[in-house]
This record gives C-alpha cells, structure tokens and sequence, in this order.
C-alpha cells in the first residue's frame, strides 16, 4: 500500500500541540531555518541545543508569531497559524533578556501579562498572588524591580510569561545570565513546576546539562536544520552524526 506521507504528515500534526512542517526562513539568501519538522506533544518539554547562528531563536520566533515563514507551515492545536497574530496564539515567550519595568514594582510586571489579556482588576490581584507563589516569592508583590536579585527577577519573568496560561510556553536562554549554581537549583524548580502545571514547554539553551535536566527530548540543530531529535539519554549516548557528538562533546 502507499502512503501520501504529507497526509500522513498533516494528520502526525494534528494530534501535536504544536508542528512545524517543512518550515523555512530566509534572510537576505542566508538560510536560518532549512525545512524544518518538528512536532511538540501536549504537556512536554522540549529543550533545543545547538551553536550560536544555528536558527534557534528563529525557531522559536516562527511559533510565537513575531517572524514569518518563506515556506511551510506552523501549526498549533493542528490549526495553520498563518496570518494569526503573536497575541493570538496562547504561546508564551521569555527571552534571556527579559527586561523587566524597572519603574513597576514586582506585582505590576506579573500583572502586565494579564492586563494585556484584559482580566477584571480583583481576578488580577488573585492571579498575580497566585503566580509569585507558585514562582516561589510569595507576598513578593510590592517589591521593587531594583531590590531583586538576578534569580529572583528570572523568577518574576517567568511568573510574567505564565500569566496568560499559555498552552505553549516557550524560553529562549532563561537562565543564561545566572550562575550554574543558581541555574541548576532554578532548573530542578522548573522541571517540577512545569510538571504540576502540566505547561508544554519549548526551551532553547546552550548548557547541555540543563537541557538534559529538563527536557523529555531534545532537539539539535545545525546551520538551520535538525541535526537530531530524541530522549536525552538517547541522543547522549547515540549521536546521530559526527556534528552531534563533537557539540556533545564540548562542555558549556
Ligand atoms: P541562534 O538563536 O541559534 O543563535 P538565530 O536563530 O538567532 O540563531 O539565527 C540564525 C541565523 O539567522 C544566524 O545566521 C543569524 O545571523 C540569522 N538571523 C537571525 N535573525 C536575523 C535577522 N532578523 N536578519 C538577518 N539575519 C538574521
Ligand atoms: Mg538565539
């Protein structure tokens, strides 16, 4: 029997929260995302690794609507995105960057999320309690931006990202200005909080060791392509090609 393998393909993405399917990205006839596939089940962490310049960060922008496709398609909830805006999709993204307001204090960053997403002033109060605590700075509220640490603002951002509940949450580096220390304490946190949440979570990193702390499977990327997809231990102890095991090999 044959089999039309873009049906078949299509169905695949249909049963996904999210799939990429045959994604590309162009720049100025530079390629930062070369026929992209990729599907991502409901209440997984993906974690993304790969060197700088690899189409990363442009992978996740495609998804979150801030960057369009030159060819194929991002579907979530097996809904073609196209022409759907960022604020439409229920995707959440938090940059290494976060950039708190400075001048709001630690509950209005939190709020923001849900202002934007026009919840009733009461609703937000509760809500905005509800996501410090579960971010772990209960009654953290009324602190200033200024007074908080570099974990504890990446905390605060994060609160920030889940506010809206986003079906998808996605993280470009999060933890990428903290120490390890602190990093490896906030991935463990992370990991738990994102399994009681049951939040699908689509992670860039360049620390292996965090991204196979946290991922169900991780993604490899190479010039824009999927240099290899698998569980952790698989990909660790089976690289897929020369590229994947000498990035393995080096330690971040
Ligand atoms: P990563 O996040 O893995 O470091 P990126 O997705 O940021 O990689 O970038 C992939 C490639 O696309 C790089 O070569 C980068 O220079 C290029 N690129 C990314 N964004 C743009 C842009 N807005 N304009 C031109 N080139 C870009
Ligand atoms: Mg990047």
């Amino acid at each position: 029997m044959t089999v039309d393998t873009g049906k078949r393909r299509a169905e695949r993405g249909a049963d996904s929260l999210l799939a990429l399917q045959g994604a590309e990205v162009r720049f100025k006839g530079h390629t930062a995302l070369d026929t992209v596939d990729l599907e991502v089940a409901e209440h997984e962490i993906v974690c993304v690794l790969g060197p700088s310049g690899s189409g990363k960060s442009t992978l996740l922008r495609v998804v979150a609507g801030l960057q369009d496709l030159d060819a194929g398609r991002v579907l979530l909830d097996g809904r073609d995105q196209r022409g759907v805006p960022a604020h439409r999709r229920g995707v959440g993204l938090m940059f290494q960057d976060h950039q708190l307001f400075p001048q709001r204090d630690v509950g209005g960053n939190v709020a923001f999320g849900l202002r934007m997403h026009g919840a009733a002033k009461a609703e937000q109060a509760a809500r905005v309690a509800e996501l410090l605590e579960l971010v772990g700075l209960p009654g953290a509220g009324r602190r200033a931006v200024g007074s908080l640490s570099g974990g504890e603002q990446q905390r605060v951002a994060l609160a920030r990202a889940l506010a809206p509940r986003p079906r998808l949450l996605m993280l470009d580096e999060p933890l990428g200005q903290l120490d390890r220390s602190l990093r490896e304490r906030l991935v463990v946190e992370l990991r738990e909080l994102f399994a009681e949440l049951g939040t699908t979570v689509l992670a860039v990193t360049h620390d292996q060791g965090e991204a196979f702390a946290l991922a169900d499977r991780v993604v490899v990327m190479r010039d824009g392509r999927i240099a290899q997809v698998g569980a952790p231990l698989d990909v660790w102890q089976r690289p897929a090609d020369a590229f994947v095991a000498r990035f393995l090999g080096f330690d971040n």
